[in-house]
């Protein structure tokens, strides 16, 4: 994300909901997404997909436009680690894909990310989405009131660099989600326990860690957009929108309906 006024906006209960009703919408609009995450699909199409389901829902694609980017998705291949581009490049059996979307409605953005496997995946690559998946949950899971934003960072270091052996991407981190799709504070993937602003009710932020398989060092492609593993190891991003609450976050994103998605295609494809 871009350097962004420090200043924090805490949420009211009632724009709480407007950002769950964004969230939803986006997850929703990953779960329109999966039934084309298969060999031989241009990663354009997907994009197309996601364009047209968010305005059929009255809504209008939070990214597009946004710094000027030109799509309604974030697609990464592999070794990308986020900000791809949708492209003529036909999905093919093996690969991963990191789709971040974002949607904006009644005034307020819902973000979340999620990487897919299209067909079967090595077995190392599974392991980094599974781990890249549960360090958000960790992450998550320190997302109450009284904690601070380092130990959100902290969690997810833990668990994915420390105890797995993976590189945790320091140039990119999460954000305060509101009015802006980037507000402050910054939820970096790293990061000391107790340290960083104070986690307050109606703070609503994206965790999202983004995870490499090899070492943590990323570079820009020359499209100015695409970020990618300099090692070329692939790479996961996992993300949720979340409001910090007393005992435990309130998730105002949802995988439910991608998850749904997935399981119905696997069932499917089982019986054809
Ligand atoms: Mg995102
Ligand atoms: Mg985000």
């Amino acid at each position: 994300m871009r350097k962004k006024s420090k200043k924090i906006f805490y949420k009211t209960k009632e724009e709480i909901e407007l950002i769950r009703h964004s969230c939803t919408l986006v997850g929703k609009t990953h779960a329109a997404v999966v039934d084309f995450i298969r060999p031989g699909v241009k990663t354009s199409k997907l994009d197309e997909v996601a364009e047209t389901f968010i305005r059929d829902n009255d809504a209008v694609p939070g990214f597009k436009g946004l710094y000027d980017f030109p799509f309604t998705l974030c697609i990464s291949i592999n070794e990308e680690v986020v900000h791809g581009m949708p492209s003529n490049y036909e999905l093919k059996e093996g690969d991963v894909v990191s789709i971040d979307c974002g949607v904006l409605s009644n005034g307020y953005y819902g973000d979340s990310a999620y990487t897919y496997c299209v067909g079967e995946v090595r077995e190392d690559v599974k392991k980094l989405l599974e781990v890249t998946k549960e360090s958000l949950y960790k992450g998550i899971e320190q997302a109450v009131i009284g904690k601070r934003v380092g130990d959100i960072s902290f969690a997810i270091q833990q668990y994915t660099e420390r105890k797995c052996g993976y590189g945790v991407v320091r140039e990119l981190v999460g954000h305060g989600v509101g009015r802006q799709l980037h507000e402050a504070p910054e939820v970096p993937n790293f990061g000391k326990r107790g340290r960083g602003p104070k986690l307050l009710e109606g703070l609503v932020i994206a965790i999202e860690p983004m995870i490499n398989m090899g070492k943590k060092d990323v570079i820009r492609s020359t499209d100015g957009w695409t970020i990618s593993t300099a090692d070329g190891k692939p790479s996961a991003h996992f993300e949720h929108t979340v409001a910090v609450s007393k005992n435990q976050a309130d998730i105002l994103s949802t995988f439910k309906y991608i998850e749904a998605a997935i399981k119905n295609n696997i069932e499917l494809s089982e019986i054809t």
